[in-house]
């Protein structure tokens, strides 16, 4: 276990529960410690995989600055975590806060829209190792891993915005968008799919969008009381209807509400597509009054990264790897990109190097992710067919698709 734990108090602002300091509070706090030379953190951006990062690397004795550019605003919607999800949560001791906010699902099943016939049906409780399976709401999940951070003592919050990312002298150095300057022994990039750090790594003009992102599918997402649905919507269960060019997701969340996916083709006229998969079975008409209001969010397409870090820049959550959301991973390979790098930074001595253990942990992220993003390509390809390939799609799926799901979901959730 590594020895420097260290605490620091700054002046505080804001949130409840969050220690905040300016950018040059934090300047100055840098310039004066760094005869004592505890291994500093910074992170850039307070979504799932930031909070989860600093939660990490707090379990691993480690103290870390979270650059979040707002206050908590509100966080709609929900996810659903898998066990591989829950193995994470449980490694970074949040599993107990997080079980409270949760809803066990039962079955998860896939329906065709022209029909309404069932396609494939999974139950979740039958074998050890698809339990827990569950939702949540994005808020809970968020303020519990905020909540234990703070908890920790080891992690704080600066109310700033990252303009650029860099390594300088072995130093990971952040311009901020006040102008200042920001170091720290390591800078945990998770500012998502087009923050700064990500362009660092990929060595890309932080102007530039990248040619990579193009966004070929949008989602529609809503989020509707269960009182507002017919009771079905309520039922345990993660609900996929495949239909012609789309597919719509739809799962209870514990607070009373519904959260619901459509997915269609990125086009001017989507969410009219949307309004007419709705349309085309009865079950699903009711969200139809709700669409107005669906948030719309382009699925962009994005090259795998072969590595993600260079210098003292390493990326975690989106911002390493984005990933379509058809096998409800993103957020569950955030929290496993934290849980083990902070399984590995524990294992290590006193004053060991760090580096080797990012070359390694970075290493090994990239290999898993390749395959779990492979398959939710392909999953994405199969959700998007239409015409004859849609039909025969759906012939396959009630033929052979329970034991294929099966055998790749308890192969993905164990990994
Ligand atoms: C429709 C849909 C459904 C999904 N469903 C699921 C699901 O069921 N299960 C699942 O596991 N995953 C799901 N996902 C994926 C999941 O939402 C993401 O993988 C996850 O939210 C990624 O978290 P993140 O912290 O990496 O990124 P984000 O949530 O994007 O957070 C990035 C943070 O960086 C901050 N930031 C941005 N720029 C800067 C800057 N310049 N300086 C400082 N901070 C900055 C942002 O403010 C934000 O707080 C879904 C995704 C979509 C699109």
């Amino acid at each position: 276990m590594v020895s420097f734990k260290r605490l620091v108090y700054y002046g505080t602002e804001q949130s409840p529960g969050l220690t905040r300091l300016s950018a040059q509070d934090e300047c100055i706090d840098a310039m004066a410690t760094t005869t004592s030379a505890p291994t500093r953190f910074t992170i850039a951006g307070d979504g799932i995989a930031g909070r989860a990062m600093a939660l990490g690397l707090a379990r691993a004795g480690f103290t870390a600055t979270i650059i979040a550019p707002d206050a908590d605003t509100a966080i709609e919607g929900g996810v659903q975590l898998a066990p591989n999800s829950w193995a994470a949560l449980q490694h970074l001791q949040v599993d107990d806060a997080a079980r409270d906010g949760a809803v066990p699902l039962s079955l998860m099943r896939m329906l065709s829209i022209n029909t309404g016939h069932s396609l494939v049906q999974l139950g979740l409780n039958d074998r050890p190792r698809r339990s827990p399976y569950t939702s949540m709401t994005r808020a809970h999940l968020m303020a519990c891993l905020r909540d234990a951070a703070t908890a920790t003592g080891q992690v704080s919050w600066i109310n700033a915005s990252l303009a650029e990312a860099t390594t300088s002298n072995g130093r990971a150095q952040c311009t901020l968008d006040d102008g200042t300057t920001h170091n720290s022994d390591w800078l945990i990039g998770a500012d998502s799919l087009n923050g700064a750090c990500r362009h660092y790594v990929e060595a890309q003009d932080a102007s530039a969008i990248p040619p990579d992102l193009i966004a070929r599918r949008v989602a529609f997402r809503m989020v509707v009381a269960s009182a507002e649905l017919p009771p079905r919507f309520a039922t345990r269960a993660s609900t996929v209807w495949l239909g012609d060019g789309g597919h719509v997701v739809h799962y209870p969340l514990a607070d009373g509400t519904v959260n619901i996916v459509a997915v269609v083709a990125q086009s001017p006229s989507a969410r009219a597509r949307v309004k007419r998969m709705l349309g085309a079975h009865a079950s699903l008409t009711p969200l139809i009054p709700h669409l107005d209001g669906a948030r719309e969010q382009p699925l962009f397409d994005h090259l795998h990264l072969d590595t993600y870090q260079r210098g003292r820049v390493v990326l975690a959550g989106d911002a390493a790897h984005p990933m379509p959301p058809h096998l409800a991973q993103g957020a569950g390979q955030s929290l496993i990109d934290a849980a083990s790098l902070s399984q590995q930074l524990s294992r290590l001595e006193a004053d060991d190097d760090l580096a080797p253990v990012f070359t390694r942990w970075t290493a090994e992220r990239v290999r898993a992710i390749r395959s779990i993003r492979a398959s939710a390509d392909r999953a994405g390809a199969m959700f998007a067919m239409s015409g004859p390939m849609a039909r025969l799609r759906n012939l396959g799926l009630s033929t052979f698709g329970g034991p294929m799901l099966e055998r790749q979901l308890d192969e993905l959730w164990s990994s």
